[in-house]
């Protein structure tokens, strides 16, 4: 038997094992997908264990998503431009980074920019590593100008030495993440990408501070948040005329690529399926 699992803490939010165990028993897989809730101090004796047992691969979500970097062995490209991980490869106790998120959010974004050429200007709320992963396929696709709003800037010397090294052909600043702050912002921005965890389940009533009255139906706005499909944030967007997009393809693709990397095919709409079965 595989076995796969979610490292991450809590995990009491997360619906990835429910719908990967849902999707094995579909596809007759013969795998588990468990959680393994590890606070960040127990995270090296985790990490010195995995190693010994006979643990496929897992999935890495908050907070060790850039924690666990410095305890694996092998990095794949996307990890090595930004920094963050999501999924890993045990190979005999040699531990494989990888992050799908890149892939998840970048067929997001493609059903989001049908009707749009480019996108030129983004803003992304949150500095943490699925920002990251926004910034990457934001600024491959040709963005020339990121702002990254954040509560906090303890990580904008870390994102000014990974990015700018790499995308010396996207401009990229910070702001604080403040309505008043935001606006000069947003009005002339292509698209809003909101990656904190605020406003997912429980927490529904919740949204960041931002100023929704100058969105207008010329902007894109997505949340990565998947529960619940329309955060109080997508529908204030939408309200303005914003066209919106939510976490749930993204996280199906990222899913479907997750398991690829641990040698299990699953097409996209069957991972769908499966999580609208468990999130209904
Ligand atoms: P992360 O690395 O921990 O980063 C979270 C970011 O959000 C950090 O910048 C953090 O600020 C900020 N933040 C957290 N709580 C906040 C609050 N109350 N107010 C303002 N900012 C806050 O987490 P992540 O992996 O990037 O994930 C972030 C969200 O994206 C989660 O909701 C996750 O479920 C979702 N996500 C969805 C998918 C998908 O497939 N749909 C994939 C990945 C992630 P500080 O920098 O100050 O700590």
């Amino acid at each position: 038997m595989k076995h796969l699992g979610l490292l991450g803490y809590p995990l009491s939010h997360s619906h990835s094992p429910a719908m990967i165990n849902r999707l094995a028993k579909a596809k007759n897989w013969d795998c588990s997908y468990q959680p393994y809730s590890i606070e960040p101090e127990y995270l090296k004796e985790f990490i010195s264990e995995v190693r010994h047992r006979p643990i496929s691969g897992f999935n890495v979500t908050i907070p060790h998503k850039q924690t666990i970097l410095s305890f694996c062995d092998e990095f794949s490209p996307e990890v090595q431009a930004i920094r963050a991980v999501n999924t890993i490869c045990n190979h005999n106790g040699k531990l494989i980074a990888h992050n799908t998120d890149v892939f998840g959010f970048n067929y997001g974004l493609e059903q989001l920019t049908k009707e749009f050429t480019s996108i030129k200007k983004a803003v992304i709320l949150g500095a943490g590593g699925a920002a990251r992963a926004a910034a990457f396929a934001l600024a491959k696709m040709g963005c020339n100008k990121l702002i990254i709003a954040s509560r906090t800037d303890h990580r904008k010397i870390e994102w000014q030495r990974d990015f700018v090294a790499i995308f010396s052909m996207t401009n990229i600043s910070f702001c604080p993440l403040d309505q008043a702050e935001l606006e000069k912002h947003v009005q002339d921005t292509n698209m809003v990408v909101q990656t904190t965890p605020v406003g997912m389940f429980p927490e529904e009533d919740e949204t960041v501070s931002f100023p929704f009255h100058v969105l207008t139906q010329d902007q894109l706005v997505f949340d990565l948040i998947y529960n619940p499909p329309k955060t109080k944030f997508l529908y204030q967007a939408e309200k303005q005329g914003a066209k919106i997009q939510n976490g749930l393809t993204m996280l199906a693709v990222q899913a479907a690529k997750s398991l690829e990397i641990w040698g299990l095919e699953v097409e996209v709409e069957e991972v769908v399926e499966s999580l609208e079965k468990v999130l209904n």
